[in-house]
């Protein structure tokens, strides 16, 4: 699982934003009126600022997202490149590695799961180390992921009726000593349940959803 984006990932991205590659034709209907995303409209374009590691620095990049807007209802939506996660500026490969590291590793801590082989990566301009609790902020991030993945994952296992997937899901678990209250053991339940979903979509459906 790679640490981050890159910054050519990111300028990629503005590229195709510059050149009106960016359309609603990948988007799903309309949640609120089912209209066909085909028939959505550019609203606006929106700077936002992503956050890459770089030789073990975090460094600022910023990039352009479209927004569209439904002709049926007036609804908003943005388009969000693979590489970013709704809210986040760090990018979606920074937090599914650091999540899975703490969550799929029994023996890790939010200290250690900072630590990568090549040291703890520093924001580029404060000189400030990323820290533990930012970990166990992704952690729920990734846990709320999960629940919007369970539309697309129903629509899939109906697919494949045979998989042992719902089987080896009911069988993870986490260590006590990862937790306090059973809020939070939900919480990191929901975090592993993620990154088996996130793998069983990804070879059902790849490349889309990586
Ligand atoms: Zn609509």
């Amino acid at each position: 699982m790679p640490l981050t984006a890159t910054i050519e990932d990111i300028k990629a991205y503005q590229e195709k934003v510059e050149k009106d590659k960016i359309t609603s034709k990948d988007l799903p209907p309309c949640p609120r009126c089912n209209l066909d995303s085909l028939l959505f409209k550019i609203h606006a374009y929106r700077e936002r600022r992503f956050l890459v590691i770089v030789e073990m620095l975090i460094t600022s990049v910023y990039c352009t997202l479209v927004r569209f807007r439904c002709t049926g209802c007036n609804k908003t939506f943005t388009n969000f490149p693979d590489f970013a996660i709704p809210h986040k500026h760090y990018t979606r490969q920074t937090i599914l590695n650091f999540g899975n590291s703490y969550v799929e590793d029994d023996q890790k801590t939010y200290e250690t799961a900072v630590m990568t082989d090549d040291g703890v990566p520093e924001n580029s301009d404060s000189g400030r180390a990323l820290a533990p609790s930012t970990i166990h902020r992704w952690v729920s991030v990734l846990a709320c992921l999960n629940i919007a993945y369970q539309a697309i994952l129903a629509i899939s296992l109906q697919n494949n009726p045979s998989s042992n997937f719902l089987k080896n899901l009911a069988h993870l678990a986490v260590p006590e000593k990862k937790y306090k209250t059973h809020k939070r053991k939900r919480c990191l339940l929901r975090c592993r349940w993620f990154f088996q979903v996130e793998s069983f979509l990804e070879s059902q459906f790849s490349p889309n959803l990586q």
